[in-house]
This record gives structure tokens, C-alpha cells and sequence, in this order.
């Protein structure tokens, strides 16, 4: 009995892995129709100064919604884009309907805000990066300086391409796009690689401005990352406030610029640039 018991079990997750298997292909399939069906959207969530409130850039974040799913969340659907190649492609398109965004905002007078691009490894890889991105700015009409590209360093890390990569982003640094490490103090040996890595910008995670509110050492942390960065020359960005107690606490450790829900979440351009007619 037991062994029929155990076989039956490995039935069941035999199914449910076929299952798992299916629905990510059916899904890959449904993405790579996405762009011809105008399922892809670009949001834009503004990136705002502590010491003067304006809005220093934007982020852009893709959306995708599909008849049959609904919205589905980029947690779930970037990762399929990574191991398809499908990143290369529709990053293309995200990095030039960015930089098309950054016209409109200087078209609307904000001449020094920038647009922040979050860059895979895949797309980093990619032998035409560096003129795919020349291409978009050239195409659009904007300076490089208009433009910031976000990287994660567990990105770059797991690499076999991290020097190449990193020279890629050296070369356009060199031009004037500005570079974030994300998602900072999620990956590891974050200290050491922050002295090699060509970036301008950290981005604090999330998950440090939550802990925030458990008071304790977690404010020590928070304050050291930051006076870290700065002292390293760094701008530093926190992600994800949504509260007024950690904006607080956040201007207290002199953190230069906040994003999150407490100032807006992430929309549509047309909205964005509504909101901030100058
Ligand atoms: P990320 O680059 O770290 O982006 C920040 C995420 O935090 C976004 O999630 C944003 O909507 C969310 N967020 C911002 N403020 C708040 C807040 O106050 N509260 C909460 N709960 N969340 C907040 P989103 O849009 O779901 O994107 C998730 C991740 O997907 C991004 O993390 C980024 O790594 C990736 N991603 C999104 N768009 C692109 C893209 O165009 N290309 C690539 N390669 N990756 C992208
Ligand atoms: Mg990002
Ligand atoms: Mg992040
Ligand atoms: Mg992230």
C-alpha cells in the first residue's frame, strides 16, 4: 500500500509539473504575440528629491495584459521574457518608448529629469546593447543624460560575460547615461563590488525601507548603507516608501531621493505627464 501510496504521489506531482510546463509555454506563446497585439504598456513612477520635492526622473515598468490572464505581474512574466530571448526584442521597445518619454518631458520643459530602464543580463549580453541604446536616444531625440539604465548586481555576478558587461556600461557612462545598481543589499558581497562597478546611482531595496518600521538595528543599517554610498560618491534612492514615518526616517539619514506609493504608483505616460505639467 505504501508504495502504491508513494507512486501515486509521484503521479501527482508528475502532473503537477507537466501542468507547471504547459501553462509556461502556453504563456511564452501568448507573450510572443504580446507586442503585435499592443498587449505591452509602459508605466512610469516618478523618483522624487527629499531636499527640494521635485521629481528628479522616472522609472519605467512594463506592463502586459492579456484577454485571457488579465494583468499579469512582471515578477512572473520577466523571467519567461529572460529565458525565451524574447528581453532583447521587447527591451528594444521598452528602451525606445522610454526615451520617447523623455522627449515629451523635455517638450514639456523638465530638462534635467531623467528616465530610469531596468536592463536584464540577456539584453546586457547581447552584442548590439550599447547601439541598440545609442539608437533609442539618437531616435528619440534626447541626450544620454536623460537616460539612466538599472541593473541588479546578481545580475552581473552570476555572469561568465561580467567584464564584458561591465565595459559595456563603462562605455556608455562614458557618453553620459547614468547607471543604477537595484535592488541593493538583496544580492551578496554588495560592499566589495560597489567600488568596481561603474554606477552613479544605488537603489535601495524595498525590503530595507519595510524593516524600517521594526525599529532597532535596522535603522543603524539603513543609515550606514546610505552614509556608505556617500561616501563612495553615490546618489542614493530608496524603493518601495509608502509611509510618512519612513520618508522621515529616510530624510533624517539624509537619503537624496524616495519612490514609492506614498508619492504615486507607477502609470501610465499620459497620466505621468498630466500630473506634472510645468
Ligand atoms: P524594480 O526595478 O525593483 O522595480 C520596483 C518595483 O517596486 C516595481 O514593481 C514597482 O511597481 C514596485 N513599487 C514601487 N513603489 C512601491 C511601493 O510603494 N510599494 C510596493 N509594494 N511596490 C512598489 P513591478 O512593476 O511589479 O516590477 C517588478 C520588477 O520587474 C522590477 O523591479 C524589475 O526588476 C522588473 N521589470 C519591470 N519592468 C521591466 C522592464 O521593462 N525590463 C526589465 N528587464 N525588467 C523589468
Ligand atoms: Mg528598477
Ligand atoms: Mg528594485
Ligand atoms: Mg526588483
Amino acid at each position: 500500500v505504501a508504495k502504491n501510496a508513494g507512486k501515486n504521489v509521484y503521479r501527482f506531482f508528475e502532473e503537477a509539473m507537466q501542468e507547471d510546463i504547459i501553462e509556461k509555454l502556453s504563456m511564452e506563446r501568448s507573450l510572443r504575440e504580446a507586442m503585435g497585439k499592443d498587449e505591452l504598456q509602459l508605466h512610469f513612477q516618478p523618483i522624487v528629491s527629499l531636499s527640494t520635492g521635485e521629481i528628479g526622473g522616472y522609472e519605467a515598468l512594463l506592463r502586459w495584459h492579456n484577454l485571457q490572464r488579465g494583468m499579469v505581474s512582471p515578477g512572473r512574466f520577466i523571467p519567461l521574457m529572460e529565458e525565451s530571448g524574447l528581453i532583447v526584442p521587447i527591451g528594444a521597445w521598452v528602451m525606445r518608448t522610454a526615451c520617447a518619454f523623455a522627449r515629451k518631458l523635455m517638450d514639456r520643459g523638465c530638462l534635467d529629469s531623467y528616465v530610469a530602464v531596468n536592463v536584464s543580463v540577456k539584453q546586457l549580453i547581447n552584442g548590439d546593447f550599447v547601439s541598440m541604446v545609442k539608437a533609442a536616444l539618437a531616435e528619440a531625440g534626447v541626450p544620454p543624460t536623460a537616460l539612466e539604465l538599472e541593473i541588479t548586481e546578481t545580475i552581473l555576478m552570476d555572469s561568465e560575460f561580467f567584464d564584458d558587461n561591465v565595459a559595456k556600461l563603462r562605455e556608455l557612462k562614458a557618453t553620459g547615461v547614468r547607471i543604477a545598481l537595484d535592488d541593493f543589499g538583496t544580492g551578496y558581497s554588495s560592499l566589495t563590488y560597489l567600488k568596481q562597478l561603474p554606477i552613479d546611482i544605488v537603489k535601495i531595496d524595498k525590503s530595507f525601507v519595510d524593516d524600517l518600521a521594526a525599529g532597532g538595528k535596522n535603522k543603524l543599517i539603513m543609515g550606514s548603507i546610505i552614509a556608505l554610498a556617500h561616501n563612495l560618491g553615490l546618489t542614493v534612492v530608496a524603493e518601495g516608501v509608502e509611509t510618512e514615518a519612513q520618508r522621515d526616517l529616510l530624510r533624517e539619514f539624509q537619503c537624496d531621493f524616495i519612490q514609492g506609493y506614498i508619492i504615486s504608483r507607477p502609470a501610465p505616460a499620459a497620466e505621468m505627464l498630466e500630473f506634472n505639467t510645468v
